[in-house]
């Protein structure tokens, strides 16, 4: 029961994240105003903007002027309610209010993921608001976290705050290495930044399996889409998302394998 109910909460913040996406773009109001059509600019009355059913309802299409709704509407927001989720089947516990308080800074992290990874596909750039609302919001958890184990705090990489520093600048001055030695060919300023936010949240050392996972994820996508024709050579690849969903899966390994995490910091 209790997971019907995080998913049906994932649905509609992944409603949300749609529009954000959509006026982050535009720079409109994000709360204000309500959604139309960005064809006929119809306002969508409540029953259509249902999430998931209203696309199946509508088959896809605008009730007023029948231009297909993109697929992204009903993507962003089944993959936040099965992230919900899974996010609630690893991370919620023994529901104390401390408990509690990691889900939620996993649920509002995730979400915020979401909208960088959607956002770079779409549009070949990463929203830095996004980036450092998510850079405040994952330091603030991680101070506090740290200040309720301070006493216990024996190596530094314990505190979850300074070894998620330590993360992030590894990470970032590695992809600023490649943003200047290829001239922005490779990535972008965006990945610096974005490089930052995850290393801050996964910490040192397992930063390095992130980027591991991410440049192996990265290089088998970009050539079964040069093989399959879809992608020349030289055709920009967004590296974001690769560095997202590895993010994703490193965060779900190393809950449900914690020795992978002992053994690297055991050699590091
Ligand atoms: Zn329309």
């Amino acid at each position: 029961m209790e997971l019907i109910i995080f998913f049906i909460v994932g649905l509609m913040v992944g409603s949300f994240l749609n529009v954000v996406i959509y006026r982050l773009n535009l720079a409109e109001s994000i709360f204000w105003g309500r959604s139309h059509c960005p064809h006929c600019k119809a306002k969508i009355n409540w029953y259509d903007n249902i999430p998931l059913l209203s696309f199946i309802l509508l088959q896809g299409k605008c009730r007023y002027c029948g231009e297909k709704i993109s697929w992204q509407y009903p993507i962003v927001e089944f993959s936040t309610g099965l992230s919900f989720i899974l996010l609630a089947e690893i991370f919620l516990q023994n529901h104390s209010w401390l408990n509690w308080l990691e889900v939620i800074f996993y649920l509002v992290l995730v979400s915020l993921l979401i909208v960088i990874l959607v956002y770079d596909l779409k549009f070949l750039k990463i929203p830095l608001l996004i980036i450092w609302l998510a850079v405040a919001w994952t330091s603030a958890y991680y101070l506090l976290v740290d200040s309720f184990n301070f006493p216990v705090l024996i190596n530094f990489w314990d505190s979850r705050f300074l070894s998620g520093l330590i993360g992030g600048a590894i990470a970032s001055s590695f992809f600023l290495f490649l943003v200047i030695i290829s001239r922005e060919k490779w990535m972008g300023m965006g990945d610096v930044y974005l490089g930052f936010l995850i290393g801050l949240v996964i910490g040192w050392p397992n930063i390095l399996l992130v980027l591991m996972l991410s440049f192996l994820l990265g290089s088998v996508v970009g050539l079964t889409l040069v093989i399959s024709k879809r992608k020349k050579m030289s055709s920009q690849l967004p590296f974001g998302p690769f560095l997202i969903i590895s993010l994703f899966l490193i965060i779900f390994l190393l809950k449900f394998f914690p020795a992978i995490d002992s053994y690297l910091r055991f050699y590091y």
